[in-house]
């Protein structure tokens, strides 16, 4: 609540057009002060970068939790010798059905493939 410097009245916020644009003015009913309210706008471009850090957290988690639902299997890793990996098939196109098995180390996320 803001009150007028020069008679102490409430201001009470009316809405005026200026300039094609809607803005909110602070008006004493006592004397007519007037005052403009700052424009909100000014707050956007930092809610804008606020936001996009958080974007970028919500993509890797969504990774992760995608990596999380993959089946795992008993298998050694070559590079740090944890006997546990995920496991995926993939399709290779032209080749006669054939598929490629990926491996990736739940321990140190080495990623290697076996032919089937
Ligand atoms: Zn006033
Ligand atoms: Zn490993």
């Amino acid at each position: 609540m803001k009150f007028c410097p020069k008679c102490g009245m409430r201001l009470s916020p009316i809405n005026k057009k200026k300039d094609k644009k809607k803005i909110i003015l602070l008006t004493c009913p006592k004397c007519g002060y007037e005052q403009p309210t700052t424009p909100k706008k000014l707050t956007l471009p930092e809610d804008t970068k606020q936001t996009s850090p958080k974007e970028k957290i919500t993509i890797i988690s969504k990774e992760e939790a995608k990596l999380r639902t993959l089946p795992t299997l008993k298998t050694q890793c070559p590079k740090c010798s944890n006997n546990e990996a995920y496991w995926w098939m993939v399709q290779t196109r032209g080749a006669d059905e054939s598929t490629t098995q990926f491996f990736r180390c739940t321990k140190c996320g080495h990623t290697w493939r076996e032919m089937a």
